[in-house]
């Protein structure tokens, strides 16, 4: 392929690349979206004179604040927090909140900055935001993580509003966390108002919220097969991760009559080949909060395999021979030799359910090789998207039924796939969804950015 001499594209990336030595997750992110719009600026140069790529790279703001809290024990903690509102061109900054050790800024950079270019393709108006914080919520006692949410919102409610920024959950953050951030947001302002989204169903929360992210890449996978005349029924499919995405990809790819044959955490995987049991799936993880090691109890024909068999990351999930994959652990679960497997196994779909789940040069060979290949921020948008409805049913004070929820989301990840698949199209690349998801976001952002005028 030629490269298109572009400077702004090339001196962008390297400004990035040298001022964030630690964000390499960020710069990873950014060299996707920007490398893929050079088709864009060739057709239409006026986003450069407008030096869209220059601003939309720094977020607008960006919140470091410290949290201190007390563990049953009485010993103080303290934690690093984080808030990014990224971009506001299209709406309130809208992203979740993930608590995890990992958790860097240069991760909730990378997050804020995939949240912008996802919330525009859902075609609602919501702008780009995410935070977090680098605890650790493994181990924790159910008041400790009741404490650190009240610490954690004590800072952050000076900061977020129903019509200016309203966080939701990610990695650690479920509807547990997200009812105790709310109590301690309420007692704090004394206000009662969606400021957060994924609340409790019978104080303000929206009926399929807590399914959504899992029953959108679902259907994004429904959707990138119809264009070959595929369904999901009757394939073998691998999910990992045992959180709230893998667990309603597995219900919903069960529903649909597909196989899920796996799921993973962050001690090991279970292989299943009858399909996973849900019942017992959700049972561990959103009643016992337990290792899936235990799934072996109930069920002796699984097999484990330990986190520890695969030292150099490698997946034991990627290894098994499958039409289907829906990676809905986290960013970077999927590489190069992950992908190499998966294709000589004969996948023909990827559907991804986490952010930035497969590498640059996994994503690299899912393309060449021409397969439905669904990007997070399309193929998981169907969260965030569920989201807005819940601000929709908050501000309206009424409560959907979840059919009516679950036929709009059906809609909304049926429309972003037309997008990404006519914005591919319209710039030569039919199969590449990357392309089209980077593009058909970028242009609602930068379009809305330029009738904003300069800030
Ligand atoms: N954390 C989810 C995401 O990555 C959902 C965000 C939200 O609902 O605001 O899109």
């Amino acid at each position: 392929t030629v490269v298109t001499p572009m400077p702004y594209v090339h001196d962008t990336l390297t400004r990035l690349q040298r001022s964030s030595p630690a964000q390499s997750e960020f710069y990873q992110a950014a060299e996707e979206v920007l490398e893929c719009l050079r088709p864009l600026f060739e057709r239409y140069p006026h986003y450069h004179d407008h030096s869209i790529i220059e601003r939309i790279v720094e977020p607008e703001r960006q919140i470091f604040f410290r949290v201190s809290w007390v563990d049953d024990a009485g010993r103080v903690h303290v934690n690093k927090g984080y808030r990014i509102q990224f971009n506001s061109a299209l709406g309130p900054y809208k992203g979740g909140l993930r608590f995890h050790p990992s958790v860097t800024a240069g991760t909730i950079k990378f997050l804020g900055f995939e949240q912008i270019f996802k919330n525009a393709l859902t075609g609602l108006s919501i702008g780009g935001g995410k935070g977090g914080a680098d605890f650790d919520p493994k181990g924790k006692s159910d008041n400790e993580i009741m404490r650190f949410c009240q610490a954690f919102m004590t800072e952050l409610q000076r900061h977020i509003g129903p019509t200016c920024d309203v966080p939701a959950g990610d990695i650690g953050v479920g509807g547990r966390e997200i009812g105790y951030l709310f109590g301690q947001y309420k007692r704090l302002t004394g206000r009662y108002e969606g400021v957060l989204t994924g609340k409790g169903l019978n104080w303000g929360g929206s009926m399929g919220r807590k399914e959504a992210t899992g029953y959108g890449a679902v259907y994004f996978a429904q959707n990138m097969l119809a264009a070959s005349n595929e369904t999901l029924e009757g394939k073998t499919c691998l999910v990992s991760g045992a959180g709230n995405v893998a667990i309603y990809t597995i219900e919903k790819l069960l529903e649909l009559g597909a196989r899920p044959v796996t799921c993973s955490d962050s001690r090991g995987t279970i292989h299943d080949p009858d399909g996973i049991d849900l019942d017992l799936l959700k049972r561990l993880k959103e009643v016992e909060r337990a290792s899936l090691e235990n799934y072996l109890e109930q069920r002796p024909s699984a097999r484990y395999i330990p986190a520890s068999d695969y030292p150099e990351g490698g997946h034991a999930v990627w290894q098994i021979k499958a039409e289907a994959a829906f990676p809905c652990a986290t960013q970077n679960e999927l590489t190069e030799a992950d992908a190499e497997t998966l294709l000589a196994n004969g996948v023909r779909c990827i559907s991804e359910g986490a952010n930035m789940p497969s590498t640059t040069a996994a994503v690299d060979l899912f393309l060449e090789a021409q397969i439905a290949y669904g990007p997070g921020k399309a193929a998981n948008a169907g969260g965030v998207a569920t989201s807005q409805l819940e601000m929709a049913q908050n501000s309206s004070m009424e409560q959907w039924p979840l059919e009516k929820v679950d036929e709009k989301l059906k809609q909304i990840m049926a429309n972003i796939y037309q997008q990404c698949a006519s914005t591919a199209e319209e710039f030569g690349d039919p199969t590449n969804l990357v392309l089209g998801a980077n593009i058909a976001g970028f242009r609602k952002v930068a379009d809305a950015m330029i009738e904003q005028g300069v800030m």
